[in-house]
């Protein structure tokens, strides 16, 4: 089945000028239908997959080494939505050993500063890739530092020796950049801290897109395959909803993949800042007519529609405004006291010591001078009691985010 995007009112008014490229040169990606998690599903799915990107022989070479890049964005349990299955994971690992990869190591970077055994137990990953002879690595080793755009980022030493990265994000809405899938997974790339510092530098839609797609050009994976079998829809990346979608996606080109991905939450590929972005940077293709989508998913991506994340404010408020006042509109934590149990992880994991214990109610307080917004607290609590708000002028509540155990 060739896939029509279902939201077609206009024509594209961004990005490279549109051309009538020929069959040859358009981008595939591959749709699977995939309506569990369950083996056999997954197996299936991502033959189907492979068979359509021109097998995995086709990017992967007898010898090499390869990283098998998950979202694992903290230890969140795999039915949160917010960290890749660990079956896909277990499943793309033995299909890399069969095309002939010498070494498979797994790993992603999360968001805070998470320990290693917490990170992958928690997340499915030990307990999938046991028996498997892939390795999980760590991001807490000795870094490189590596030029990108005006920044330099830092990559673990060990990644000069990876030959092939095959990128498996997960699909999420986003409450800065729209969308998480192909393009952003790049990013846990950055080691934790990091992220923490390029979230405050890039507060806009438009400039950490912009970040992001240098990030994205610097470490662009060979194989992009996504997991949309459950997604999360609302206010990505951690604090939204699990929604079924029933689908792989998997495509040599992760802009084209993306921009498939669109059609999930209804909106034009272009409306998304980081695909007309990387589009226009010929990282990829964007453009309905220079994409080829095919699979027995294609339906059902068609049927599903993600609710939106905060990211709708967010794009309608004017670029010079972030660039004048980058502190006029903040996403700030705050700390919901029903929901705490007073575990103190938020405390201990505080980069600027913005968080003490309240001397007569004994729950945690932020010291707002302090905090920076990094929001590794919001990431560490266990009980989902740190809720992250849109502010005006750092008081008037725009968009408040619930928190708590129920809403995940
Ligand atoms: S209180 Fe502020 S600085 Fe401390 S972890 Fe939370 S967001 Fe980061
Ligand atoms: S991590 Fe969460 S539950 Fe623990 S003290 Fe902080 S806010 Fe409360």
């Amino acid at each position: 089945m060739t896939l029509t995007f279902r939201v077609n009112p206009k024509p594209e008014s961004v990005g490279p000028p549109v051309r009538t490229p020929s069959p040859s040169d358009r981008s595939r990606v591959a749709v699977a239908a995939c309506p569990s998690y369950s083996p056999g599903d997954v197996q299936k799915a991502l033959q189907e997959i492979l068979q359509a990107i021109g097998g995995l022989s086709s990017v992967i070479k007898p010898g090499q080494t390869v990283l098998v890049k998950p979202n694992l964005f903290g230890d969140h349990p795999p039915d949160h939505a917010v960290t890749t299955h660990p079956e896909l994971v277990r499943q793309v690992v033995l299909a890399c050993f069969d095309a002939g990869a010498v070494r498979v190591w797994v790993g992603d970077s999360p968001v805070a500063i998470t320990p290693d055994e917490r990170l992958w137990t928690g997340t499915g990953m030990t307990a999938a890739l046991a028996g498997t002879a892939a390795d999980l690595k760590s991001w807490q080793v000795k870094q490189s530092p590596v030029k990108c755009g005006d920044d330099v980022l830092t990559l673990p030493e060990w990644f000069a020796k990876v030959d092939v990265v095959v990128s498996l994000p997960k699909l999420k809405t986003h409450s800065l950049t729209t969308l998480t899938c192909g393009l952003k997974n790049v990013y846990g790339m950055v080691s934790g801290p990091a992220k923490s510092r390029f979230h405050v530098k890039y507060t806009s839609p438009l400039t950490m897109s912009g970040f992001l797609v240098n990030v994205f050009s610097l470490i662009k994976p060979q194989l992009t395959i996504a997991d949309a079998v459950v997604a999360m829809e609302g206010n990505g990346p951690a604090h939204g909803q699990p929604l079924p979608v029933g689908v792989l996606l998997g495509s040599r080109d992760a802009v084209a993949l993306d921009s498939v991905a669109c059609t999930a939450l209804s909106i034009q590929p272009s409306s998304v800042p980081m695909i007309q972005m990387a589009a226009a940077a010929s990282l990829g293709r964007m453009n309905r007519d220079e994409i080829e989508a095919v699979g027995s998913g294609v339906s059902r991506l068609q049927s599903v529609s993600l609710k939106p994340s905060m990211a709708r404010y967010l794009s309608r408020i004017p670029e010079p405004l972030f660039k004048l006042a980058p502190r006029l509109f903040r996403m700030r934590p705050r700390i919901k006291n029903r929901f705490c149990s007073k575990c103190g992880a938020c405390a201990g994991i505080c980069p600027k010591k913005a968080i003490q214990e309240d001397g007569r109610s004994g729950f945690p307080a932020i010291n707002r001078s302090a905090c920076f917004d990094c929001f590794c607290c919001v990431e560490s609590c266990p009980n989902g009691a740190i809720a992250v708000q849109l502010y005006l002028a750092g008081f008037i509540c725009l968009s408040r985010q619930r928190r708590g155990k129920t809403q995940k």
